[in-house]
């Protein structure tokens, strides 16, 4: 099967190693999967979400060691796309914080670049993610997701979704848009 081209993928898909191979793929979501993020989300607990604090802090971010492992140990021959709520402007910290800490992953999907003010809801954002997924060849076949209006979004595509349970969207907090 041949590599799709990393010149032709879309600008906030980053490929961990130049090229996306087409196939079956197991979608991890980031903060609160693989990365431990309580450490930021007071900066969406105000009034009004501070989106700079609460990017600024991505690389001081812990390993959630449960989501490390159940990527590890996914079959080899499925690709691994991290699709994060993200915006673009912290793809490479992202990507260096993956590399660093020893995690599988394929394919970085973070949020366009004309999206970086973080006011689309993170279900419409991941909806229309996997459906350019599949126009590129690449077939999700099980989502893990710490939201659970995500993890119900998945549905829609008949592809099974997981509950990782982060707790970050089990408090008081005012902000349900999910990352
Ligand atoms: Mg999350």
């Amino acid at each position: 099967m041949s590599a799709l081209p990393a010149a032709g993928l879309p600008s906030h898909w980053h490929p961990a190693t130049g090229r996306v191979l087409p196939g079956e793929a197991v979608i991890f979501d980031l903060d609160g999967v693989l990365a431990d993020a309580m450490h930021r989300q007071h900066f969406l607990h105000r009034e009004e979400p501070d989106w700079r604090g609460f990017y600024g802090g991505v690389d001081a971010d812990g390993v959630i060691e449960a989501g490390r492992a159940l990527a590890a140990a996914m079959r080899h021959d499925v690709r691994i796309v991290i699709l994060t709520g993200r915006i673009d402007e912290v793809a490479a910290t992202t990507r260096e914080w993956l590399v660093g800490n020893g995690l599988r992953w394929d394919l970085l999907v973070c949020r366009p670049p004309d999206e970086d003010d973080s006011s689309r809801h993170a279900v419409d954002y991941k909806r229309d993610e996997v459906a350019r997924l599949r126009e590129w060849g690449i077939d999700p076949v099980l989502a893990i997701d710490d939201n659970r209006k995500i993890v119900e979004m998945y549905a829609e595509f008949d592809i099974p979704g997981v509950y990782f349970p982060s707790g970050y969207y089990d408090s008081s907090s005012r902000y349900d848009g999910g990352v």
